[in-house]
């Protein structure tokens, strides 16, 4: 709910003035239990800052996120222990998360320790089970990240996430580090697991192509806003905002049959340092008009269900 995070910046790099970076500014959206929200944008538009928000991985400016409406943006560091058991987060580059000097048992372990769950022995035996879940075998227990390929790496990631059976999974680029060939199968790994475990995603990326065939929603960010959000099907097939415009344009199209126009998006991604005023993106969008420049769109809910921030779409 009105989520911020403004983070301070000294000035002299870059030639930024000294200020603040709007990481995100005022974003607001729910997840329903179960479903899978994605949520897209170019990198610097916020989305993993949001997702570090949610988990409460850093403090928020200002606005709350409730989970299952528990406050956590207001709880004690152990009361948040206790919620962090049911919402864990899946990164991009499983490396980087994976201790190179354990063996992978250990690695998996490690959230059990932290919570206190369960016997040396009953936690062994949940690494060879999650293991098996993500397509590994027990025999990979006692090896080292190093030896695994990036997609295998991957899975560790999320066989660590699954272990303290939580309810919501945040992944953050999940595949963007993979190869092409190796997305599809880690995304249909996701899909199974969601399913077999009931849980819910919030699934972010930078491509609306990627997330298209796994989430029931897209939200689209710009400049730390959530500028569009739908159903899944509508912001695909019927995109309200000239930034989702373009940004889908760019989407390949399976079907011959279906041709789309290219929209190009003018100039380059402002600084976030230094957004533009009213419409962050008026700058760069074909269908810029004189309010875009001075207003700033306030989201609304059209007919159609889509959430929208763009003044062509003023009633
Ligand atoms: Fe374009 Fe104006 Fe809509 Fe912003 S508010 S996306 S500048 S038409
Ligand atoms: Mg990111």
């Amino acid at each position: 709910n009105g989520l911020k995070k403004y983070f301070p910046i000294n000035g002299g790099i870059l030639g930024w003035k000294k200020g603040e970076v709007k990481a995100v500014d005022d974003v607001s959206f729910y997840v329903k239990k179960g479903e899978t929200l994605g949520i897209v944008g170019e990198s610097g538009c916020g989305k993993s800052t949001t997702g570090r928000l949610l988990m409460r991985l850093i403090e928020a400016s200002e606005g709350n996120v409730l989970f299952e409406d528990k406050e956590i943006t207001s709880m004690s560091k152990s009361q948040l222990r206790k919620v962090r058991r049911d919402m864990q987060m899946v990164f991009q580059d499983p490396y980087a998360s994976l201790n190179p000097r354990h063996k992978v048992e250990k690695i998996l372990e490690e959230p059990l320790i932290v919570h206190g769950i369960g016997s040396k022995e009953e936690r062994r035996k949940r690494v060879r089970e999650m293991l098996e879940v993500v397509g590994l075998s027990s025999y990979h227990a006692k090896r080292y990240p190093h030896q695994f390929s990036g997609g295998q790496r991957q899975r560790i990631g999320i066989a660590k996430a699954l272990m303290t059976k939580p309810k919501l999974i945040i992944a953050d680029e999940p595949v963007s580090a993979l190869d092409v060939s190796i997305q599809a199968q880690v995304l249909n790994l996701l899909k199974d697991i969601q399913k077999e475990f009931q849980l819910t995603y919030i699934f972010i990326a930078h491509d609306l192509g990627v997330v298209r065939h796994i989430s029931d929603r897209v939200g689209v960010m710009y400049l730390g806003r959530l500028i569009e959000l739908a159903d899944s099907e509508e912001l695909y097939e019927h995109p309200k905002h000239p930034y989702t415009k373009a940004l889908l344009s760019a989407v390949p199209i399976p079907d011959p049959d279906i041709k789309r126009e290219m929209i190009m998006i003018q100039g380059e991604l402002p600084s976030p340092a230094n957004p533009p005023s009213g419409c962050a993106f008026h700058t760069r969008c074909v269908e810029c008009m004189d309010v875009c420049k001075t207003t700033r769109p306030i989201e609304q809910k059209l007919p159609s269900g889509h959430y929208v921030a763009c003044h062509l779409y003023n009633q």
